[in-house]
């Protein structure tokens, strides 16, 4: 039988089906083209945001021994240099730290971008954070003409979002009013509306044109970009503050009329969504006193960075400590056990070593889990770094300051001495003889009382009388020898009694020296004490003896 022609409807549903086929075809195809192109997108920023990390990471460091030993030169050739050539100095750190910010931008912009800047909500209060912005942006004020105007009513007392975000953004748009202000004032005006809180910047500068007004959140957008303009900057601060505005669930918006000022608000809601953290992670309770075997305020730096070491030193040197670096972390946790120094400082980021294991490592071995240590990083995450331990944070370029503060609070500065000895003349002595602004003569009649004082806070040396009413010198060593956290600390005897050599060999075992108190030598007292804390800097001895 011949085929009888196509049936016309079948042909139309045949054809039908082939567009539809042909249509599902390209659907697919395009999302698998689509696919293809986001994953090559997210592998870009990816990329991206690894590369400026690392970047960051590499022009950072270079940039900070620059700011250090520029830092260290103007301190210690303040008088010997020509002040012309001190304020070249001024002008070499100024320009470095602007670098340095501007880097800083740089990678804070990078990482919104990547959505890796996260949000860490606390409950907190306003005001001591409105007076810190304030504060901060107080030395850019020129200008007599221009007055500073803080302007609070009726605002919630505590706020839950993320403080620093805040305050960075606050500082932003101020720093900008200042800088765009020549006369009148830069007012900030804080107000509830509803749910939300209003930041209002208000000046009465330069103002914006009005067709600028959409560009100046775009980054790198300056009204004026010509090279001959008169105001620094570098177009980053809108940019990243728009962004922060919008993680914290806010917007940032612009009102301003040329010549006229400009107010710039920003407003965000009270108590931000999502699962809010409690108050910011406390520190961890400061360990007693670190058993330091040595004695000496002895600083282990773990740095892969030579010249992090060298500034350390330099820089800690005058105020008594004496620093050792280590190169890796496993030089420095080998170094750590050998050494039980006061303190370390690590630093988070050294190739081929992940800061975070050594802190890990060293806090939980239990030989070195309890020497206090300070993390110093370009990076800035504090509250990672308490979690795990760390007992305070440095973000690099370190300020001399800053770190020797942080230094004294784990390793407090002044040496205790204590003095065991019913003759209340002895610590009047000790005090007169050793420099009186290092250490703190602390004095109890008799061992009884001594054991009492070191049950409440450890001792850096005991200088030890022997016949003493109630409990006497011997029976104090027996009584600390027990003692676990009493036998490590150093005792040196001061002895009027003449002893027989079976005594001395018996003390000689247990202490570290002997005084011979008729007379109270100088010259032995510093020396014995000396031996225990070396870095005690004693009166120069008396001329020849
Ligand atoms: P920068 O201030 O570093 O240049 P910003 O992103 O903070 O970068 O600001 C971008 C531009 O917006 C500035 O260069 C300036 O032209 C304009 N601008 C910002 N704030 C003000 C203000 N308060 N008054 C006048 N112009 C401003």
């Amino acid at each position: 039988r011949d085929a009888s022609p196509p049936d016309a409807s079948l042909l139309r549903v045949m054809s039908n089906i082939g567009a539809q086929l042909g249509r599902v075809i390209e659907r697919k195809q395009a999302e698998e083209r689509l696919r293809q192109a986001k994953e090559a997108a997210e592998e870009a920023s990816r990329a991206k945001s690894s590369f400026l990390a690392n970047m960051s990471h590499e022009l950072r460091t270079p940039l900070n021994a620059i700011i250090g030993f520029t830092r260290l030169v103007m301190r210690r050739a303040k008088d010997a240099l020509p002040v012309k050539q001190f304020e070249n100095l001024e002008k070499i750190l100024a320009s470095s730290e602007h670098l340095l910010s501007l880097i800083n931008s740089i990678l804070d912009l990078a990482k919104v971008e990547a959505g890796r800047m996260e949000v860490k909500p606390s409950d907190f209060t306003l005001e001591p954070v409105l007076d810190l912005c304030l504060r901060t942006v107080e030395p850019l004020v020129k200008n007599e003409g221009v007055q500073l105007v803080r302007d609070v009513r009726d605002t919630p007392a505590t706020l839950r979002t993320d403080e620093e975000k805040l305050r960075q953004i606050l500082i932003n748009l101020l720093s900008n009013a200042i800088k765009f202000t020549e006369a009148g004032s830069v007012t900030l005006r804080v107000r509830p509306v509803g749910e939300s809180v209003e930041f209002a910047v208000i000046d009465t500068g330069i103002g914006i044109p009005a067709d600028a007004l959409n560009a100046i959140f775009e980054e790198f957008h300056q009204v004026d970009n010509s090279a001959t303009r008169s105001h620094s900057g570098t177009g980053l601060g809108l940019a990243i503050s728009h962004r922060l505005a919008r993680l914290l669930g806010g917007k940032i918006g612009v009102e301003s009329r040329e010549g006229a000022g400009s107010t710039f608000t920003l407003s965000i809601p009270m108590r931000i969504a999502g699962a809010a953290e409690g108050p910011p992670s406390p520190r961890p309770a400061l360990p007693v006193t670190p058993v330091s075997r040595s004695g000496a305020k002895l600083v282990l730096a773990i740095d892969d960075d030579p010249n992090v070491v060298y500034l350390l030193q330099e820089n800690l040197a005058d105020a008594g400590y004496t620093v050792i670096g280590a190169s890796s972390g496993q030089d420095g946790l080998l170094k750590a056990r050998e050494l039980q120094p006061r303190a370390i400082t690590l630093d988070i980021m050294m190739p081929g070593t992940d800061g975070w294991q050594v802190l890990h490592a060293l806090k939980t071995d239990p030989l070195t889990r309890d020497i206090p240590v300070v993390l110093i990083s370009i990076v800035d995450q504090k509250e990672l770094g308490f979690r795990l331990g760390a007992t305070d944070y440095i973000v690099k370029p370190f300020e001399r300051e800053a770190l020797i503060g942080a230094l004294a609070r784990i390793a407090p500065d002044n040496e205790r001495i204590l003095v065991i000895d019913d003759d209340p003349n002895v610590p009047d002595l000790v005090r007169q003889l050793l420099n009186a602004e290092q250490c703190t003569v602390d004095w109890v009649a008799d061992g009884a009382a001594g054991l009492e004082r070191i049950a409440q806070a450890r001792p850096s040396v005991i200088l030890l009388d022997l016949l003493m009413p109630r409990m006497d010198g011997l029976a104090f060593l027996d009584a600390l020898q027990a003692d676990p956290v009493g036998r490590t600390i150093p005792v040196v005897v001061l002895t009027a009694a003449s002893l027989d050599t079976a005594e001395r060999d018996m003390l000689r075992e247990r202490v570290l020296g002997l005084i011979d108190k008729s007379g109270l030598d100088r010259a032995a007292l510093v020396r014995e004490v000396r031996r225990v804390l070396p870095v005690l800097e004693l009166e120069a001895a008396d001329g020849g003896r």
